[in-house]
């Protein structure tokens, strides 16, 4: 296979905040073509220096090294994810770029759209989320305005204020509200505020606390209503095992575990465990969330709203109506370049 690389440089509509980062209007993407006999298959890797420091330059290196491993059968899916992965573990979204260009063109040799490839029913998508960064209150009742008729909110917390938006927001919307913390409260901190919460209907609570801490997850699970799902602590399948008992599910993004092959391994796992799953992603454009939404038929939330987020999508193909996501009906991925 003959591999090609073009980096495009996305525009967000609204400058995107949370705890863990300082606002953003631009974003990078990385994409991946794969030639094989007159088929092309897309993928995006975008890095994120969060989990395992990778980042662009990291992506460039492995993808120039990781050609022998491509080889030349795009249909060896298993064979090549598994050695990038496990040569490549510190480079996960770059795994994930070649994983899901393989995945685009393997189903685009078979002429079906990639959800009939993975076997998986596109209705069963659950309604995504979308996402309200952190920001003024007066400017985050503004994006509510705007966001009026998307069934459910995601709202980044971790502020000293999170009590005071969380309550104004329930009182400006009637969408389900999910509150992702990205890590930023303390274990007894957390128990108070989750408990606190409960007033507002909150439908779940995203990664309360520092990753690691399984104990102190374990705690916040014991002692409050709301579901706990982890995101920064459910990386890829082998976390999951430490996990059980102290959250109620996972969020998977293919950025951080590596591609469509092991989130599929992850969804499995989780479910061995008991434990619920959630779609999630970077900030990718319409490669990434149409990989993602062919996962997301397999799990209980999608939170897959980030090409809408983004003003210059390069490609098309993939809809979001109101959270309700639908996929194309063309081979592979179905994306267009525009
Ligand atoms: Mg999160």
């Amino acid at each position: 296979m003959k591999l090609l690389t073009e980096f495009r440089t996305l525009k967000l509509k609204h400058p995107f905040t949370t705890s863990r980062k300082a606002p953003r209007v631009l974003t990078d993407s990385l994409y991946v073509y794969l030639e094989h006999e007159g088929y092309t298959g897309i993928g995006e890797i975008r890095p994120q220096e969060y989990y395992y420091n990778e980042t662009f330059k990291v992506s460039g290196q492995v993808l120039k090294s990781a050609l022998n491993i491509i080889g030349d059968d795009p249909f060896l899916i298993e064979d090549i994810t598994s050695e990038l992965k496990e040569k490549y573990y510190y480079a996960p979204a770059t795994v994930a770029g070649i994983d899901i260009a393989l995945h685009d063109l393997a189903a685009k040799i078979l002429g079906v759209p990639l959800y009939k490839y993975l076997g998986v029913n596109p209705e069963r998508i659950p309604l995504s989320s979308i996402t309200v960064g952190l920001d003024e209150i007066h400017v985050m009742i503004r994006k509510l305005k705007e966001l009026e008729g998307f069934p459910i909110i995601k709202l980044k917390a971790g502020l000293e204020n999170d009590m005071e938006i969380i309550k104004t927001v329930r009182e400006n919307t009637k969408a389900k509200i999910r509150v992702d913390a990205n890590t930023g409260w303390e274990v007894n901190e957390a128990v108070d505020m989750i408990n606190e919460m409960e007033k507002y209907d909150i439908e779940f609570i995203e990664q309360p606390i520092a990753k690691g801490n399984y104990e102190g997850l374990k705690k916040i699970k014991d002692n409050v209503n709301i579901p706990v799902i982890t995101d920064e602590d459910s990386v890829d399948s082998k976390d999951i095992p430490n996990l059980v008992g102290c959250v109620d599910g996972i969020n998977i993004k293919l950025m951080k575990c590596g591609g469509i092959r092991e989130a599929l391994k992850m969804v499995k796992a989780a479910r061995t465990f008991g434990l619920q799953v959630m779609a999630g992603m970077m900030l990718e454009s319409s490669v990434g969330t149409a990989a993602g939404a062919n996962i997301a038929a397999l799990t209980d939330y999608a939170d897959l709203d980030a090409n809408i987020l983004i003003s210059n999508d390069p490609f098309t193909g993939i809809s979001n109506n109101f959270g309700k996501i639908t996929l194309s009906e063309l081979p592979g991925l179905g994306l267009k370049a525009i």
